[in-house]
């Protein structure tokens, strides 16, 4: 590990004037201490945020919840409000790391974790992300963990968020700081796809700080599920993962539809004309067929992750089975029904 400047933070101001190249925030630390020890993050300067008060929840007037960037994943999921309101989130929280993990890792942390790619890990390896220009050492390489949908050829790789799946779905917007004052970010254009500046996982200026994410009222708390496929049962990242939310009508058509995407791509995968197909519909094995084509259209597997498109397929519509039948996926047993 390199040596660094630690430092903690006493106010905001603090924190974003010693912000820019060189420097990282610090908060829960559990992605950047591993990418430090493994030399793929050298900063010179850690600026430790814990101290900044940013550990809220709080209702909006507009019936929406603002959560702080500092509340710990594990605080977040157990929030009565949260449980109430967003269940679809509670779960995706639930679904993601260990509880170790999630007692540590933030809200903030959250939308900042890099991916899992080996290659990334690995700096004996080119890699677009860790060095632009260098290379992509999975294309040709292993594949089975990476991208399906909205990969370049500079970079697979896909984003491992459980909780931003879930915060794509709900269309929540980040609330950020910089030099320039604040501004509101919105979950879609949050993160981004890798085209060929692979360094950059998102649209957060290097001078920026992460306040807190604010869902809007609608949380479709009664018909949602998080349903995530990996190689084993924990602490595992997700292969596919879908985030299914639905809005049904008196007559028990489909009004309103939400479903995203973790594990297929370098940011959670939504598209809202997909989403549209479903609009009207009787929920059932033909409407989401024909949704889980649309929203795979694009899809392609580069040898070892072919198999990610069918089980995708088959998870979309599995989740959406499992929402329309208000029987959302357990996080506790993890069965598949
Ligand atoms: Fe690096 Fe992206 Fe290639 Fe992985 S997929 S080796 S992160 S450039």
């Amino acid at each position: 590990m390199h040596p660094f400047h630690y430092e903690r933070a006493v106010d905001i101001d603090q924190a974003v004037r010693a912000a820019g190249e060189g420097a990282r925030f610090i908060a829960g630390g559990t992605n950047l201490l591993d990418l430090m020890k493994e030399n793929v993050e050298r900063p010179q300067r850690l600026m430790d945020i814990n101290s900044l008060g940013l550990d809220k929840v709080e209702s909006l007037p507009n019936g929406g919840l603002r959560i702080g960037a500092l509340i710990r994943n594990a605080d977040l999921a157990a929030h009565p409000q949260v449980q109430q309101q967003y269940p679809l989130l509670a779960s995706a929280l639930m679904a993601g790391a260990s509880p170790q993990l999630r007692n540590m890792a933030t809200t903030g942390g959250n939308l900042m974790q890099r991916t899992r790619c080996y290659y990334f890990y690995d700096s004996s390896t080119s890699c677009n992300k860790r060095e632009p220009g260098t290379g992509c050492g999975a294309i040709g390489g292993t594949t089975r963990i990476h991208a399906i949908l909205g990969a370049s050829e500079h970079c697979i790789a896909v984003h491992p968020s459980d909780m931003c799946v879930a915060l794509a779905a709900l269309q929540a917007t980040v609330n950020v700081i910089g030099a320039k004052g604040p501004r509101s970010i919105s979950f879609e254009q949050f993160h981004r796809l890798p085209g060929d500046t692979p360094q950059y996982d998102n649209t957060l200026g290097s001078d920026e700080l992460i306040l807190s994410v604010d869902l809007p009222a609608q949380g479709f708390s009664e018909y949602y599920s998080y349903l995530k496929i990996r190689d084993r049962l924990s602490y595992a990242f997700a292969l596919v993962s879908v985030a299914a939310a639905l809005r049904l009508g008196d007559d028990g058509r489909i009004v309103e539809a939400r479903v995203a995407l973790g594990g297929v791509a370098h940011k959670p995968w939504r598209l809202s004309e997909a989403e549209n197909t479903l609009v009207h519909e009787q929920p059932g094995q033909r409407a989401f067929a024909r949704f889980s084509d649309a929203l795979l259209r694009h899809a392609s597997g580069c040898g070892d992750n072919d198999f990610k498109i069918e089980l995708a397929r088959r998870a979309i519509m599995r989740a959406l089975a499992q929402a329309a039948a208000r029987t959302p996926q357990s996080q506790v047993d993890k069965c598949i029904v």
